[in-house]
């Protein structure tokens, strides 16, 4: 079990301001955006991200000093301060700098002196958090295109109070901290920094009677249906991003975006390579000297007919336009490239093998161009 304090490494009767900066140091290094993938660096930060939900409550913090950990997760909100999920982790994240989307949350930290609230809508206003969700196509669903609907658990007003966090506006205080400005000032030598509020987050308000559906924090989770149009053509990792379709914000802030990552499943007989598709036909090699006509499969279970001339070699590879994929940007399609595998024929009856020995006596250089180039390299190479 490790020790919110060891994980923010600060020392027990650390302030405030000390478990935010400390907090704000090490998120910015594990942060999941600058890690991409890294499985050490997202555990990481979730720990980091619990222990500041913690530290950085004043009454959770008692309770903790007082408890441990059991003592703060009888009083969590979400029912357990355990951070299992990104999307939690992320929260605190942007609940502690001021909400930005996680595409620019770290021009938004870099980019000056500011963290505090007052971002996109007004004082305490926070964008809700963008949330992530795979979605497995079938090789015909990219193909065509598909209408899915997607369950999402998002965090979206809470209906009681209107998303206040307060059974009535009596219930709703102004910060004794900031007066309600959602900023304090903290003199540093010659400077004076401005920062968020400790104790409202900068939202300038305190809640003294919560709300009992969302327990003060104005949100609460809820499955929500999404409907998304999948355009025909897409392709294994791209995405598609549904804006405002994340949690909802707080304080007047916008919503998060749901991120809709594509898998595509391979395919039975083709293979795809950009809006191309790939098919070997195996053939016999008396079709493959004679030359036939042939139905080949192609997307979406109509099938097309190819002629292979007389004499056709091993690996050929005929094109058909446009019965590849479409285009995802709707702008035309790929072809299908037809590879061809000439079959060396087996268990041989004694009849056939009567006639391909006599086929055999026949047969004469001019048959074989290719082994007649090579037999020549190879006598130029003794000589
Ligand atoms: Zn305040
Ligand atoms: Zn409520």
């Amino acid at each position: 079990m490790s020790d919110y304090y060891n994980t923010l490494e600060v020392q027990r009767n650390a302030t405030q301001d000390e478990i935010k900066k400390a907090y704000r140091k090490m998120a910015l290094k594990y942060h999941p955006d600058k890690n991409p993938g890294d499985a050490e660096s997202e555990k990481k930060f979730k720990e980091i991200s619990e222990a500041y939900e913690v530290l950085s409550d004043t009454n959770k913090r008692q309770l903790y000093d007082r408890y441990g950990k059991e003592g703060v997760q009888g009083a969590s909100a979400a029912g357990g301060a355990s951070y299992s999920s990104m999307e939690e982790a992320l929260r605190t994240f942007m609940g502690a700098f001021g909400g930005m989307g996680s595409d620019s949350i770290f021009d938004s930290v870099f980019g000056g002196g500011d963290f505090g609230g007052g971002h996109g809508g007004g004082q305490g206003a926070r964008q809700g958090a963008s949330k992530r969700v795979n979605i497995t196509l079938s090789f015909e669903e990219a193909a065509r295109g598909v209408d899915k609907e997607l369950v999402v658990t998002n965090y979206v007003t809470c209906k009681e109070c209107a998303g206040k966090g307060a059974k009535s506006s009596a219930g709703i205080k102004k910060c004794n901290r900031c007066g309600g400005a959602g900023q304090v000032f903290e003199q540093r030598g010659f400077f004076s920094m401005s920062m968020t509020c400790p104790q409202c987050h900068g939202e300038g308000r305190m809640i003294v009677d919560p709300c009992s559906d969302c327990r003060g924090s104005g949100l609460v989770k809820e499955k929500q249906h999404v409907k998304v149009h999948i355009p025909a053509g897409v392709d294994t990792g791209m995405r598609l991003r549904m804006s405002g379709y994340g949690d909802a914000g707080q304080g007047g802030g916008p919503p998060g975006d749901l991120y809709v990552f594509i898998q595509v499943e391979a395919h039975e007989i083709f293979e795809r390579d950009g809006n191309d598709l790939l098919l070997d036909l195996p053939i016999s090699f008396t079709e493959a000297a004679l030359g036939c006509k042939k139905e080949v499969p192609s997307l979406l279970a109509h099938t097309c007919r190819i002629t292979i001339p007389e004499g056709t070699q091993n690996g050929k590879v005929f094109r058909v336009k446009g019965e590849g994929f479409p285009n995802v940007h709707g702008q035309g399609k790929g072809d299908l490239l037809v590879k061809i595998f000439v079959e060396t024929p087996t268990k041989l009856s004694k009849r056939m093998k009567e006639l391909l020995e006599e086929f055999a006596q026949l047969e004469d250089a001019t048959n074989l161009p290719t082994r007649k180039g090579f037999l020549d390299k190879i006598k130029g190479l003794f000589h």
